[in-house]
This record gives structure tokens, sequence and C-alpha cells, in this order.
């Protein structure tokens, strides 16, 4: 076997999020809409983790885990997630409608 799929197993389990794209600023300020994910559908593809333009998902035991502050409400990772468990809801920042 030229691969050792345990230690790929190993290292899928905790992925930072992209290291060259560190924000000094939360740019969740200006979106809309933000991501939430149902974990009862997630099949821990990572398509959300690859796609996202602002490197906003780290993984976490095998699941993505959206950094707040990095995403910027485009809604990419919810229209190509396959089992279309990322929802897009409004964000009101902490304030009522
Ligand atoms: S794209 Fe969807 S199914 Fe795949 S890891 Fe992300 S949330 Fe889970
Ligand atoms: S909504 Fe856009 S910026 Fe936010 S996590 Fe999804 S792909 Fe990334």
């Amino acid at each position: 076997m030229l691969v050792d799929e345990k230690e790929i197993k190993k290292e899928k389990r905790d992925i930072p999020y992209g290291v060259a794209h560190e924000v000094e600023k939360d740019m969740s300020s200006w979106r809309t809409h933000k991501p939430v994910i149902d974990y009862t559908k997630c099949i821990k593809c990572l398509t959300c983790w690859i796609g996202c333009p602002d490197f906003a998902y780290e993984v976490k035991k095998d699941f993505p885990v959206i950094r707040n502050e990095n995403c910027k409400g485009c809604g990419i990772c919810a229209e190509h997630c396959p089992v279309k468990c990322i929802k897009m809801v409004r964000d009101f920042h902490g304030k009522k409608d």
C-alpha cells in the first residue's frame, strides 16, 4: 500500500482554516446572511471547507466549523454542499429585525 490510510485519517481530523488568510478585522459585519450547518445531515465531505473563498471553515473532529469573523455570507458553501445541509439564514448581528 502506497498510502498509510491511518495517517490520512489522523491528519484529516483537525485541519486549520487557511493560514494565508488571517484576518485582522471582523469581516462578518457587512453580511446579510450567514450559513448554519445541520450536523445531523453532514456527510463530512469538506466541500464547504475546500470551496469557501474566505477560508471561513476549519475542521474539528472531521466536521466543518465556521469561523464567524471570516465569513462574508456569500452562500457558496450552501450552494455546493452535496446534501444541502447548510442553510443561509438572515444575520441581524445581534439586533432585532
Ligand atoms: S459540504 Fe455539507 S456535507 Fe460536506 S462537510 Fe460541508 S456541511 Fe458537511
Ligand atoms: S457563506 Fe461564503 S464566506 Fe461564509 S462560510 Fe460560506 S462560502 Fe465561506
